[in-house]
């Protein structure tokens, strides 16, 4: 399974080279890291307990990790392991092309989500074209009856052929 960075336009992953670091248990601090999250991405529901779900080590200050000197120094970069009392705090910064992703999926989102309302005023136009249609089919009648039933028209010569 590759774990792969929950953060919004963040893709590292262990297989990136970074260091990737699963959800804590204690309720307080997971609960800002879910926090952490969903200030991008606001569909971002709390992992399970067992979820592979993970954070990289991108969005942890210097300070959040024991050893982090040592990995300053180049030595033992795999091992720094995060403070259990860690929490993450910097965001990922899209690259412009990750920005036009994330706007054309918001749109599709939101064109998706649209033919509720949209198709509202389709059929309130359809309507109203048959409701055009009814009413010159009504003045039609109107005007065949009048004109059938009017005694001058059915009496002009040629009209009628008998
Ligand atoms: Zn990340």
């Amino acid at each position: 399974m590759s774990k792969r960075c929950v953060v919004q336009f963040c893709g590292n992953s262990c297989f990136t080279g970074h260091s990737t670091h699963r959800f804590p248990k204690d309720p307080v601090i997971r609960r800002q890291w879910v926090r952490f999250v969903q200030t991008k991405r606001a569909d971002f529901q709390p992992p399970s307990e067992k979820s592979q779900a993970v954070i990289c080590g991108a969005h942890f200050e210097k300070d959040c990790f024991s050893g982090h000197l040592m990995a300053e120094m180049g030595f033992g970069l795999k091992k720094t392991k995060l403070k259990p009392e860690a929490v993450p705090t910097i965001q990922a910064t899209p690259t412009p092309e990750q920005v036009e992703r994330y706007k054309v999926k918001r749109l599709g989102a939101v064109l998706t989500e649209e033919p509720g309302p949209s198709k509202a005023p389709r059929k309130s136009r359809a309507y109203a074209k048959r409701e055009v249609h009814r009413v010159s089919a009504c003045t039609q009648y109107m005007y065949g009856l009048s004109f059938f039933s009017c005694p001058i028209n059915s009496n002009l010569p040629g009209q009628f052929p008998i």
